[in-house]
């Protein structure tokens, strides 16, 4: 039988909506691709009912579409005929209207975009804005559920992966990812309620040139405040948002020694039992044994040693039990040839064992003697750590004291390392905050799967 006859049967027995529902289940895309406009309409559903089922969107209408080149265009306007300011919603004259674009989500691998004649409309109260649509913020050339689905992406995977499968530029993904956060982020002070327990600390992004502060809910372990810098001011914010009610419900701030937020908690918050991170503690020793390391070799003058001594330097901050043969046989030299530097090696080591194991208990004492060895010891960059850690040895040993696990902060730490190498590429300082709450802040997006209306 041909195949024509096949359809008319069908035809015959069904309504149109029921023969395209049925063709729709093998694909959407792939049908309205082969049959073309006119092989729809001809089973009696005009081609814009389809299309407008396709998008699946609430308050739009479809008036046309035609394929360009590599990409469907569909012709939309929203279901209302009034021009609407974008800002705050009031109708209003219009004054002039252009065509623009939006890149939506792919049709069956297919690109596509809606198209619109947009208006600007005289609005009592903005001024002359552009009107506002269904599918679209004002200030983007992507639709909503397409700027989704680029953060749900930029959210789990790598900057490549995102930009070559959404066939976008990785550098527009920032500003996406920005309103992404304002739509789904909510009230920013709603974020702050019922905090207990906070880290504070700072980021660099690009290259060290600029920080931003990060306040972190230590119980949900999210992202709850991010503003630019790094000294107390960054932290203004953060105080009011939070608000005098906010600020008395919080009990412990856990922080590095650098003083800045030091001064901020003291200033606002008092009564916040301040803790500092035992990261912090321990990479103030590791660069302590560095510079003992680097003064070493600045006094070689045999250039073999010279190289020798440099080599260690891998050896000597890594984990012992991360290394392979040839680190562990230079920390063997090392323990035969340079006493010095091989004990200040174990101290650094002996400090993270003292945290792996401390308990509420034992921490004082532990601490205390580990002060005293690296005391007696007398090298100078690390007697210089060790009055650091003992001018700041109540918030130390909190750190144990009050519970603040390690997997909080070393797991934050962590994340925070692969979104900042992720968000590498973004102009704005704006869009790297973003991203920090985009991955670590907790944020629930909508994923763009649509049901056909
Ligand atoms: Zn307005």
């Amino acid at each position: 039988m041909d195949p024509k006859d096949v359809f008319c049967r069908v035809k015959s027995r069904l309504s149109g909506k029921q023969v395209v529902a049925a063709f729709a289940h093998i694909s959407w895309g792939q049908f309205l691709l082969a049959q073309g406009p006119r092989g729809i309409e001809h089973l009696g559903v005009r081609i814009t009912t389809f299309l407008r089922r396709l998008l699946g969107m609430e308050q739009v209408r479809v008036l046309g579409a035609e394929f360009e080149e590599d990409r469907l265009v569909i012709d939309v306007a929203p279901s209302w005929t009034k021009g609407r300011c974008s800002t705050c919603g009031a109708t209003g004259p219009i004054r002039d209207q252009r065509v623009r674009r939006w890149r939506h989500l792919d049709v069956g691998g297919v690109e596509c975009e809606l198209r619109y004649s947009i208006r600007r409309v005289e609005c009592s109260s903005c001024g002359v804005k552009v009107e506002q649509v269904p599918w679209a913020e004002h200030d983007t050339g992507f639709t909503k559920g397409f700027e989704d689905l680029i953060a749900l992406m930029a959210q789990k995977t790598d900057k490549t992966t995102v930009a070559r499968l959404l066939r976008i530029a990785w550098l527009t993904v920032g500003r996406v990812i920005e309103r992404v956060v304002k739509r789904y982020g909510g009230d920013p002070s709603e974020r702050l309620r019922g905090l207990r327990r906070i880290g504070i600390d700072e980021l660099s992004y690009r290259k060290h040139h600029r920080y931003v502060t990060v306040v972190v809910d230590l119980d949900t372990r999210r992202v709850v405040w991010v503003a630019e810098g790094k000294d107390a001011a960054a932290l203004d914010g953060f105080f009011e948002a939070l608000g005098p009610a906010g600020t008395a419900a919080l009990k412990v701030a856990s922080i590095d020694m650098s003083g800045a937020f030091k001064k901020a908690l003291r200033e606002r918050a008092p009564h916040v039992r301040v803790v500092f991170d035992r990261f912090h503690v321990q990479r103030l020793v590791h660069d302590a044994l560095d510079e003992i390391r680097r003064g070493m070799v600045a006094e070689l003058r045999d250039p073999a040693e010279k190289r020798a001594l440099k080599g260690t330097r891998f050896a000597l901050q890594r984990s012992p039990w991360k290394l392979d043969a040839v680190a562990r046989n230079k920390l063997t030299e090392l323990e035969k040839e340079n006493q010095p530097l091989y004990r200040a090696y174990l101290m650094k080591e002996s400090l993270a064992a003292i945290f792996d194991t401390a308990s509420p208990e034992s921490i004082h004492s532990d601490l205390t003697g580990w002060l005293r060895w690296v005391e007696a010891e007398g090298l100078p960059p690390l007697v210089k750590a060790a009055e650091t850690i003992a001018a700041h040895f109540d918030g130390i040993t909190a750190y144990i004291t009050v519970g603040v696990t390690n997997a909080i902060t070393e797991g934050f730490n962590r994340k925070a390392r692969v979104v900042t190498s992720r968000a590498y590429g973004f102009k704005r300082l704006s869009s790297f905050a973003a991203m920090l709450l985009l991955c670590c802040g907790g944020l629930s997006i909508p994923w763009p799967h649509v049901m056909p209306l």
